[in-house]
């Protein structure tokens, strides 16, 4: 039997990319899963090629930024399964364009889903969590948790925000059985770039060339997995030259602002 088998995992992005990948991954070691993101057919595919009973898996589309709903979708997974053992927080998008240009709908939009949005979701979770003494919360943040890039200011505010709060959920809470995992990848192979917001709130519809050279999900997806059974705290899935930037910031980061203010990334 593996670790995951008949866990109730609950993961939000599970549409496409990262959290696609996530879900045959826990699907290959018999989790129980709840799908969610906005496209329901999307959801749908996703389920089929998980290929689970019926009764082992939900698909629940929601927007996650109509935070309002986090109870109402919480009680909907909690009526079919009767317990959360694993959110995971990963539904998130970005955008490009300096602060200067980017409307204010865009740095909100970007905040309603990558931090409020999971923050609801986590509020509405815990009590059946903390009621069970046991549960995980898992958080897609980002390298960008930890530094920078020039013309994604809410984006690398949206995943600043999720390290201090998760950090500070894990301290409050770690004594009473919940556990956090913060997740900071580098370049994954997903839709993100194409996804991502132009300075008027519309998707840029293109690839960026470090993406498509990024990490696979699955194998990011597996390496998640790994640190949820080992129990770790935070983890960083990236390239040397990544990693290098997190030690130049934490070590000179007066060198690390002046690389950034001239280095193009789109
Ligand atoms: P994708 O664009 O491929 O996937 C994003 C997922 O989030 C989709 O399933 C999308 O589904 C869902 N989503 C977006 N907006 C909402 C919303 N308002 N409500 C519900 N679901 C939503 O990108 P990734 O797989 O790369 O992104 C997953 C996470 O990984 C994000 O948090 C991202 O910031 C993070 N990340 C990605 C990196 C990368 O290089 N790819 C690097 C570091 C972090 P739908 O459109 O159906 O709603």
């Amino acid at each position: 039997m593996s670790d995951f088998q008949d866990k109730v995992v609950w993961i939000t992005g599970a549409s496409s990319g990262i959290g696609e990948a996530l879900a045959y991954t826990f699907a290959k070691y018999k989790a129980k899963l709840v799908l969610s993101a906005r496209r329901a057919d999307e959801l749908e595919r996703v389920k089929k090629a998980c290929n689970l009973p019926d009764a082992d898996i939900l698909v629940l589309p929601f927007d996650v930024a109509d935070y309002t709903q986090a109870e109402a979708n919480t009680a909907k997974v909690l009526a079919q399964f009767g317990r959360i053992d694993i959110l995971v927080n990963n539904a998130g998008l970005s955008h490009w364009s300096k602060v200067k240009d980017t409307g204010f709908d865009v740095i909100k939009r970007i905040m309603d889903v990558n931090f409020l949005g999971g923050a609801a979701l986590t509020k509405a979770v815990l009590p059946g969590m903390l009621k069970n003494k046991k549960g995980q919360i898992v958080v897609i943040s980002s390298i960008l948790g930890k530094i920078i890039t020039a013309k994604q200011s809410a984006y690398n505010a949206s995943k600043h925000a999720i390290m201090g709060f998760y950090d500070t959920l894990r301290a409050e809470s770690g004594g009473e059985g919940i556990k956090v995992l913060l997740v900071c990848p580098g370049f994954v192979r997903t839709d993100v770039a194409k996804n991502s917001l132009n300075r008027d709130g519309k998707p840029i519809g293109k690839d960026n060339p470090m993406i498509l050279n990024g990490l696979d999900p699955m194998d990011v997806s597996e390496d998640i997995l790994s640190a949820i059974r080992k129990g770790k705290e935070e983890i960083l899935l990236a390239g040397p030259k990544e990693r290098f930037a997190v030690t130049l910031k934490r070590f000179a980061p007066g060198l690390f602002s002046k690389i950034m203010s001239k280095t193009k990334l789109a």
